[in-house]
């Protein structure tokens, strides 16, 4: 397992093709808008290293007979789904953001079940590839959303809107098209490419799930811009160490080679990968989810005993349903993995209903949570000068009456961070529309409810015969 200086030495070896903000940036590990959120993957790696967490943050590889990051692990078991929840939630207070390295570890699980599902050939290679993603540890980045054009048409009616096959060559494919919202492929070794729809017939084209080195030929990434990321690198940014990463990654007719496609044209096999992706990643965010709502509620904390209101009772009142909230979250993220069934694959899935409802919590208790720490906090929150200026021997004297202390500026900052600086990316819209957008999650919901067996009971409660 590597440490996250080996981690960090590994990517400095890559060659990738990224831009950022209009110019092409070569040392990506040095740029102000990535260190910090290579800072976060890195904490994906320490924590393996850190005695405190081996339980959670590493398993046994039944793969290559050795212990492994979680974060290459497969589900084998109700405890590994637990722990990774777990897991999730550590790092998320740790880093006060999103770590990256999650929607790699969901897809292989999920990719696992599908090229099972798919055939012996498809599955062995998976196989092959993953026990080389485990040995070197390495950053896999999961790419599925598509541009998807206009909603009404099919990918066979505008294939520049989805990755496709553009042509087949005795050694393998080459691919085209862009996935959007790449959460830390900046960041990564390899891009799990997936589609993100179900397909028909007639769409086999879009039905390709390979791996693909980040910095293969004609893998173009473009940063995506995050609130206040001006501000990274600086105590303005309110976290000053750590920060998440969502890429545009376009994939200008890149060469994959037949040992790392696992999908190629299996549409069932693609049905099956969405299901059991989206289960296991709507279940993640009930780990990453609370722990950066922890830090946010701590930080609140302060400003409450800096502001000396903290045992006020209708200050207390307020914190307590911030953490209501953030337990409610947890709570359903813990129960969908306590509650998963067996794969015939050998893989465990967490409970599908449970999931979803997890991240319908996800899209609307953290914006109430935000809105509370807001409150508690005050406008001084969006209207504070800078921390250099407190720092300014003539600005200082007068600020020191506007920020309080020292720490009462720096955990304002932490709190604006959060609620609408580069920190709300995860903790708002990405809570909104990560892992798939709520009506996404209700259309589960509604077919794992047992409509029939609540009317069932209904019935019979009411000395109504059955039907
Ligand atoms: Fe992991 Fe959460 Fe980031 Fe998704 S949003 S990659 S689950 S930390
Ligand atoms: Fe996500």
């Amino acid at each position: 397992m590597n440490t996250a200086e080996q981690y960090k030495d590994s990517l400095r070896a890559r060659k990738i093709e990224l831009w950022i903000d209009g110019v092409r940036v070569d040392e990506p590990l040095a740029h102000p808008k990535v260190a910090p959120a290579v800072e976060a993957v890195a904490a994906t790696y320490a924590l393996a290293h850190d005695p405190a967490h081996h339980g959670i943050a590493t398993a046994f590889s039944d793969l290559t007979s050795r212990p492994v990051n979680r974060f290459v692990h497969l589900f084998r078991s109700t405890d590994d789904l637990v722990k990774k929840v777990l897991l999730q939630r550590e790092l998320g207070r740790i880093t006060g953001t999103c770590f990256q390295r999650c929607v790699g570890m969901d897809a292989l699980n999920a990719l696992f079940i599908a090229t099972f599902e798919a055939g012996d050939v498809p599955h062995a290679r998976f196989v092959r590839w993953l026990r080389e993603v485990q040995q070197h540890d390495e950053m896999v980045c999961g790419a599925m959303t598509d541009a998807k054009g206009d909603r009404r048409k099919r990918p066979a009616e505008q294939p520049e809107s989805f990755v496709r096959i553009v042509e087949r060559r005795p050694d393998g494919v080459v691919i085209r098209g862009v996935k959007l919202h790449q959460t830390g492929a900046a960041n990564a070794h390899q891009i799990l490419v997936m589609p993100g729809q179900a397909l028909r017939t007639g769409e086999e084209a879009f039905a390709i799930a390979c791996a693909v080195p980040v910095d293969a030929p004609g893998v173009v990434m473009i940063l995506g811009r995050q609130p206040s990321d001006d501000r990274k690198g600086t105590p303005d940014a309110g976290n000053v160490r750590y920060s998440g990463q969502q890429v545009v990654v376009a994939f200008d007719d890149v060469f994959v080679p037949s040992a790392n496609v696992f999908l190629d044209g299996h549409l069932a096999a693609v049905s099956a990968m969405l299901d059991a992706f989206t289960g296991y990643h709507r279940a993640s965010y009930g780990g990453c989810k609370p722990g950066n709502l922890d830090a946010l509620i701590g930080a609140v904390a302060e400003v409450a005993r800096l502001n000396g209101v903290e045992r006020t009772p209708a200050v207390r009142e307020k914190m307590i349903e911030m953490v209501h909230l953030t337990e409610t979250i947890h709570g359903l993220g813990l129960a969908a993995s306590h509650k998963s069934t067996r794969h015939a694959a050998g893989l465990w899935r967490v409970d599908a209903l449970l999931a979803n409802v997890c991240t319908q919590t996800v899209s609307r208790l953290p914006y109430e949570v935000v809105r509370l720490a807001e409150d508690l906090a005050g406008g001084l929150v969006s209207t504070m000068p800078s921390l250099a200026d407190a720092a300014h021997p003539r600005l200082g004297p007068i600020l020191a009456n506007v920020m309080g202390s020292p720490e009462r500026g720096r955990m304002l900052r932490l709190v604006e961070w959060f609620t609408s600086g580069a920190g709300s990316v995860p903790l708002r819209i990405e809570c909104m529309h990560g892992a798939g957008s709520p009506m996404a999650q209700r259309i589960v919901i509604d077919r794992h409810a047992d409509w029939a067996g609540k009317v069932r009971v209904a019935r019979r409660l009411a000395g109504l015969p059955e039907v």
